[in-house]
């Protein structure tokens, strides 16, 4: 495989499962030094390990670990070029407007948004010292389109992470750090089975939305975010990179 991340210090929250383990592989193949970021001590530890990288556990709503996990990869190796922010829950049971409690909401926006803010917050400044750096965060299709399927915490929270990425994408571009929103369409992951496994016909109604007629595997997402960490994508910032099969082109 290409070696275009070869030497390139990346951080990827979620890393022990779906999008972020199937990154920190395409990284790890690429070149990259990873340092594996979960919640989970199991999965993230065991990412770390396949990869040959590092496994700091965190829980990325808690600022002080956030700011501590960014310190403690510099202090490691030295610099901080790929932040992957990309740790995200599904939304909870029927999630709709009109029955989605106040503490539903604020969990999802916490895990999928403010983990955002916190990630951006402490990774920006190891990248002003180098002048250099790529950031991803992870929205997904529904902050571009509605969805027939009620998730109004989860699109709220997708959506403010795709213009809080335009938002600093085009603030720092003159420093040299790119942002990049990347939305997924549907991924064969375990968050999404899990959502299929409590409404089985939810699967069926995605399906038929989707023009390529299936779901995407999370290499082909892996492969999506190796571009925007590279080079490759050196005159793309404040970017909404969709990768959904067409679902939003439909
Ligand atoms: P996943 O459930 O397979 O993986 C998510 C990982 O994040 C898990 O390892 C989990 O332990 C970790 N995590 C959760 N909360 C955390 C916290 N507070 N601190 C640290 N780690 C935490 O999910 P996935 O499908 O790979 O999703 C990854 C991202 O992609 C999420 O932001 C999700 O919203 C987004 N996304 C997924 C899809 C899809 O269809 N799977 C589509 C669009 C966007």
């Amino acid at each position: 495989m290409t070696q275009r991340l070869d030497g390139r210090v990346a951080v990827i929250t979620g890393a022990g499962s779906g999008i972020g383990l199937a990154t920190a592989r395409r990284f790890a193949a690429e070149g990259a030094k990873v340092v594996c970021v979960d919640l989970d001590a199991e999965t993230g530890a065991k990412a770390a390990n396949e990869v040959g990288g590092l496994f700091l556990q965190a829980d990325v709503t808690d600022e002080e670990a956030v700011r501590d996990l960014f310190q403690r990869t510099v202090d490691e190796y030295g610099r901080l070029d790929i932040a992957f922010n990309n740790a995200g829950i599904s939304p909870p049971d029927d999630d709709s407007i009109l029955t989605t409690g106040l503490d539903a909401w604020k969990r999802v926006q916490e895990v999928n948004l403010t983990s955002v803010y916190l990630c951006c917050k402490y990774a920006i400044p190891h990248m002003q010292r180098q002048g250099k750096g790529s950031i991803i965060n992870t929205a997904s299709f529904v902050a571009v389109m509605g969805a027939a399927t009620s998730q109004i915490s989860y699109s709220a929270s997708k959506g403010g992470v795709l213009a809080m990425s335009r938002e600093l994408g085009v603030q720092f571009a003159r420093e040299g750090i790119r942002v990049n929103a990347l939305c997924p369409g549907p991924v064969n992951t375990p968050l999404l089975q899990e959502l299929f496994a409590k409404d089985p016909e939810r699967a069926a109604r995605r399906l038929v939305h989707i023009p390529l007629g299936r779901f995407a595997e999370p290499e082909e997402i892996a492969a999506a975010v190796a571009f925007l960490a590279s080079d490759d994508s050196s005159f793309m910032t404040a970017n909404t990179f969709l990768v959904d099969g067409g679902i939003s082109g439909a």
